[in-house]
């Protein structure tokens, strides 16, 4: 059997509603289990009957058969959501299979890298969440929106939680995990020479991350690959910038400014150095061919020198 046969196999099974209200049914009963008991407790069967509108004990019986081994597995005390059965269940809750609710135009600070101006607006764009520049209208950033966090929030709230969840998940992807499937994600680095279609912009090099296992890509400027990381942020902290509560977009006059750069200064292998600067101190972050960082290092003023471990 094929991975598409066995997947179709998979979704097959919940094309019986009844299967779909077990699955629900489960994932309430372990909501509701004591908060206090260390993970979750098996359903017996008894207690799932109750919860399900089914004819009779047979027919919930056969609905159980069918979903054990893919969506629950079943132990002596009775049945439990498997990983494929837990994703699908909250992606059922949350209800992420509708189309995103249009969350209209938001205001918001940035800088355009393309024109300079700070005329931003986000928005929703083909259900993508879309920051585009009013006064030279092309996008200048994208990212995904679920339908349950613009169901959730809304105006600044929605900016704010879009701009957590990339922080985290950008976050994950530069440890090298895929935050949709946790599998591994491989970086490489481009030269802004390399990519022919792209306009001006003051960004020399940029990062691709792929998951090898679900495909899921990531792409960005190399400052901001390191940005994402534990020296950056604690370095913008100290100079009373909280990076994290900044949207991607809201981040771009570093790059307008002349603040934050990124050089390559070796080749074979390849090495490169980002340098962010706040005032007359700067961060300087060398990464190596895979944008993995070899070492960091603080520079206050002309003296003194501080290596960070
Ligand atoms: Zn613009
Ligand atoms: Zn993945």
């Amino acid at each position: 059997m094929t991975a598409a046969q066995t997947a179709a196999d998979a979704f097959a099974l919940l094309s019986d509603p009844s299967r779909v209200t077990i699955l629900r049914a489960v994932a309430v009963a372990q909501y509701e289990q004591d908060p206090s008991s260390p993970g979750f407790e098996s359903l017996a069967f008894s207690e799932i009957y109750d919860r399900v509108d089914v004819d009779n004990t047979s027919k919930l019986s056969y609905h159980l058969g069918e979903l054990t081994g893919t969506y629950l597995r079943k132990d002596d005390d009775g049945y439990a959501l498997t990983h494929a059965g837990d994703q699908i269940v909250r992606f059922i809750l949350a209800e992420n299979f509708h189309e995103p609710t249009d969350v209209g135009t938001i205001e918001t600070d940035g800088t355009c890298f393309y024109c300079e101006e700070t005329a931003l607006e986000a928005g929703l764009d083909d259900q993508y969440f879309v920051v585009r520049c009013q006064a030279c209208d092309r996008p200048v950033t994208g990212y995904i929106v679920t339908p349950a966090q613009a169901r959730a929030s809304s105006g600044e709230a929605l900016l704010e939680s879009l701009t957590r969840k990339q922080w985290a998940e950008f976050g994950l992807v530069q440890a090298g995990v895929c935050p949709e499937c946790a599998g591994r994600v491989e970086t490489d680095v481009y030269s802004v020479d390399d990519l022919a279609t792209l306009e001006e912009v003051p960004i020399s090099h940029f990062t691709m991350h792929e998951c090898e296992a679900c495909l899921r890509r990531f792409s960005g400027p190399l400052a901001y690959a390191a940005a994402f990381r534990t020296p950056p942020i604690a370095f913008h902290w100290d100079h009373g910038v909280d990076l994290v509560q900044h949207g991607w977009w809201e981040l771009y006059d570093h790059l307008v400014a002349g603040q934050w750069t990124a050089d390559r200064i070796a080749t074979d292998p390849a090495e490169y150095r980002v340098v962010f600067r706040h005032g007359n101190a700067e961060l300087r972050m060398f990464l190596d061919d895979d944008a993995r960082t070899i070492r960091t290092e603080r520079v206050r003023g002309r003296g003194g020198r501080l290596t960070e471990p």
